[in-house]
C-alpha cells in the first residue's frame, strides 16, 4: 500500500491532524479517535507494516519499541499502579480495521476478561 493510501501514514507524515501524546525514531502514539475507556491510545511504528503477520524479522527491533513505548506511555497516563491492556487486532476478523500495524494501550476503567 502505498503511503498516501494509509490513514496511519497519513497521521506520521502530519497530513491528517492526531492528538500526538508520545514520539521517538520509531514510533508515534496518539489517542484513539473513538475511545472505548478513558484512556485509550495507539501507538504505531513509523513504517508502514500492514500487521503483525506481515512483520518480518528486521522488524525485530520496531516491535520492541512498540511495547516499551506502551509502557512509556501507560506511566505517562498514569495506569501502571491500576492496570492497563495492550492490544493488537490482527486482521479483519479479529476485528483489524486500519492496516497500518498498531498497538492499542486501553486503561483507567475495569476491563473484563476474556475480551469479546
Ligand atoms: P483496529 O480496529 O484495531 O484496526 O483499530 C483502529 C483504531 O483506529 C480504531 O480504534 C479507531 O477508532 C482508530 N482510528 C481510526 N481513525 C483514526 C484517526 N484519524 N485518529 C485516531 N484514531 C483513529
Amino acid at each position: 500500500m502505498a503511503a498516501h493510501d494509509c490513514l496511519f501514514c497519513r497521521i506520521i507524515a502530519g497530513e491528517i491532524p492526531a492528538d500526538i501524546i508520545y514520539e521517538d525514531d520509531a514510533c508515534l502514539a496518539f489517542r484513539d479517535l473513538n475511545p472505548q475507556a478513558p484512556v485509550h491510545v495507539l501507538i504505531i511504528p513509523r513504517q508502514h507494516i500492514a500487521s503483525l503477520s506481515e512483520a518480518k524479522q528486521t522488524n525485530e527491533i520496531a516491535l520492541g519499541g512498540l511495547l516499551l513505548a506502551a509502557a512509556r506511555v501507560a506511566k505517562s497516563e498514569k495506569l501502571s499502579e491500576a492496570g492497563y491492556r495492550t492490544v493488537i487486532n490482527t486482521g479483519a476478523g479479529a476485528g483489524q480495521s486500519v492496516f497500518h500495524l498498531h498497538l492499542h494501550v486501553i486503561g483507567g476503567r475495569t476491563l473484563n476478561w476474556p475480551p469479546g
